[in-house]
C-alpha cells in the first residue's frame, strides 16, 4: 500500500480521504456555481488524479448538477469534492477540506468573469475568464 501524502476530511470527521500523489492543480474559482455550493465569495480547489485518492468513513453524499457532481458530508454538511464527467480521472477537493490547507497555494484564478466586484486579490496569478482547464466540448456556460 502506498503511503498517504495528503489527507483531509469534513469538519465532523465522518468523511475522510487520502491522496498518495501530489495534486496536479490548485486554483481559486470565482464562479457562481461554486459560490452557491459553498456559500463563500471565492472557492479554492486541489485537484488530484482520482486513482490516487481513497475515501474512508462515511461516503460523501453526491449532488449532481449537469456534468458536475459535488459531494458533501451528509452529517455536518461540509463540501468535500467535485467531479466533472468531462474531466474524467480527476477529483477536485475543497482546499479547506485538506488537513494542511497551508501547503496548497493556488496558482491561478478561474472564472474571474463571475468574480464579485468587491473581491480584490492582487496576487499576480494568472486569471482565466472562464475555466482554467479545457473541457473536451466547451459547452459549459
Ligand atoms: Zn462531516
Ligand atoms: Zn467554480
Amino acid at each position: 500500500m502506498t503511503a498517504a501524502l495528503h489527507t483531509g476530511g469534513c469538519r465532523c470527521g465522518a468523511v475522510r480521504f487520502t491522496a498518495h500523489a501530489e495534486p496536479h492543480h490548485v486554483s481559486y474559482c470565482h464562479c457562481g456555481d461554486c459560490r452557491q455550493a459553498t456559500g463563500a465569495p471565492v472557492s479554492a480547489f486541489v485537484g488530484f488524479a482520482a486513482e490516487a485518492v481513497a475515501f474512508s468513513g462515511e461516503p460523501p453524499k453526491p449532488f449532481e448538477n449537469g456534468p458536475v457532481t459535488r459531494s458533501f458530508c451528509a452529517t455536518c454538511g461540509s463540501p468535500i469534492v467535485y467531479a466533472d464527467e468531462r474531466l474524467a480521472g480527476s477529483l477536485w477537493f475543497m482546499l479547506g477540506a485538506m488537513d494542511r490547507p497551508e501547503t496548497f497555494e493556488p496558482t491561478l484564478h478561474a472564472y474571474v468573469s463571475e468574480q464579485l466586484p468587491y473581491v480584490h486579490m492582487p496576487d499576480g496569478l494568472p486569471r482565466h475568464e472562464r475555466s482554467s482547464v479545457t473541457r473536451p466540448a466547451e459547452t459549459y456556460r
